[in-house]
């Protein structure tokens, strides 16, 4: 069942760790993987591999004469470095009646907070004890994706295409597109299950950068430095206030978008800052990424000290993929509505695999898993939104069925 498989996997942890080299960054998301390898082995999928950096991939072949195409689906096993996932102690709130949810560590889900409550009156709403994430993020999706492809292992009258899968590792910091071997997933189009609350629908996505600047200094006794020493602690913060103050995360939303300042570390001889740079739009994204340049330039030249600036691209807007493929979304859409949910199509402010491997020629949108608070001890996923997107996806699978291959 849906609740007990989703239960079993958020108790592995499965944290993914930024500052740790290679993919997996963490060996411990084997732990799922292996499981994972396993049951799709025992529900007679073929081709179920688990390879050296913890990518799952199985094929479930069609049952029908018609070639259609064939359809992946994509979900991650990481989760968040932001919070702890070790000991994730699951809490059921069943028949929800609406108020505030006080977890046993005394934190409290308040209602005034978190209005989407009311939605869920009735349901049963999953949560932890309030000292871990849940892990609904992507958890959920697996478990969506494994349980839509048990109902057809064990329904083999339903007709379908060939279904492609893969569990990825590290996509919460930004490597789960890495080492994903398109060629061999063999899927021509694609959904991760990797969304918020239910009926969100995405294929747009941030461009993104990251951009780490280096300010050096000079440093001597304190006691002799008039007119040596050179502080970057402090020019560094000089060069911050450079950047547009109403074009942060905290001032933007919709399809706006921003710089991020999100570590500053330094002493008088050497300050490093590190921001990422996001938009929407190429050519702004462009513009920005400009900015930052001509920026650092200007100050360096005008307080005479030489400044390091290293800018990387991570991902592109998907939109521009996508947008020569909106057969995916309309079919989603109509999957959607066929199970009486609202599509909310809207950008995501962030990426996902998709953004990443839309560009490696695997056109790939994303769809709700029902969850909220992800990345905290607030997080929670109601039982029936997870429900709703296996039927979805069930959905999906028989609209693409119809749909031949484009020779
Ligand atoms: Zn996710």
């Amino acid at each position: 069942m849906l609740l007990e498989r989703f239960l079993s996997y958020v108790k592995i942890d499965t944290q993914s760790d930024e500052s740790a080299e290679g993919v997996p960054s963490t060996k411990k998301q084997f732990d799922l993987a292996r499981k994972l390898e396993q049951e799709l082995i025992e529900m007679g999928l073929q081709d179920v591999s688990l390879d050296e950096h913890c990518y799952v991939m199985a094929k479930l072949p069609s049952n029908q004469k018609e070639d259609s195409v064939s359809l992946g689906l994509i979900a991650h096993m990481d989760t968040s470095p932001d919070m702890s996932g070790k000991d994730v102690k699951p809490m059921l709130h069943k028949n929800y009646d609406g108020e505030d949810i006080l977890l046993p560590s005394g934190v409290v889900i308040s209602k005034k907070e978190n209005p989407f409550l009311q939605n869920y009156i009735g349901q049963t709403v999953i949560t932890t004890d309030g000292t871990t994430l849940l892990g609904a993020d992507d958890k959920a999706g697996v478990t969506v994706i494994m349980e839509a492809l048990h109902h057809l292992a064990t329904h083999p009258e339903i007709p379908h295409g060939t279904i492609c899968v893969a569990f990825t590792p590290d996509e919460e910091i930004g490597r789960g597109a890495d080492f994903f071997d398109v060629q061999k997933f063999g899927a021509d189009v694609a959904y991760t299950i990797d969304g918020g609350e239910i009926g969100e629908l995405e294929y747009e996505s941030f461009n993104a950068a990251s951009a780490k600047i280096t300010v050096h200094g000079k440093n001597v006794h304190p006691g002799t430095a008039k007119d040596v020493m050179v502080n970057s602690i402090l020019l560094a913060n000089e060069l911050a206030l450079r950047f547009p103050v109403q074009e942060t995360p905290q001032h933007t939303e919709g399809y706006e978008g921003f710089y991020h300042l999100n570590d500053i570390q330094g002493s008088v001889e050497g300050t490093t800052l590190r921001y990422i740079i996001r938009d929407f739009d190429r050519q702004h994204f462009e513009e920005r990424k400009q900015f930052v340049q001509t920026t650092v330039e200007n100050f360096a030249k005008e307080k005479n000290v030489t400044i390091d600036l290293e800018v990387k691209d991570q991902y592109y807007n998907m939109g521009e993929i996508i947008k020569d493929h909106m057969e995916l979304i309309e079919i989603a859409k109509k999957a959607f509505l066929k199970n009486e949910v609202e599509p909310k199509i809207q950008p995501i402010r962030g990426g996902t695999d998709g953004s990443r491997l839309s560009y490696m020629g695997l056109p790939t949108p994303n769809i709700f898993t029902g969850g909220h608070n992800y990345h905290g001890k607030l997080e929670l996923v109601p039982l029936e939104s997870m429900e709703k997107c296996k039927e979805i996806v069930l959905s999906i699978i028989d609209e693409f069925r119809t749909i031949s291959k484009v020779k």
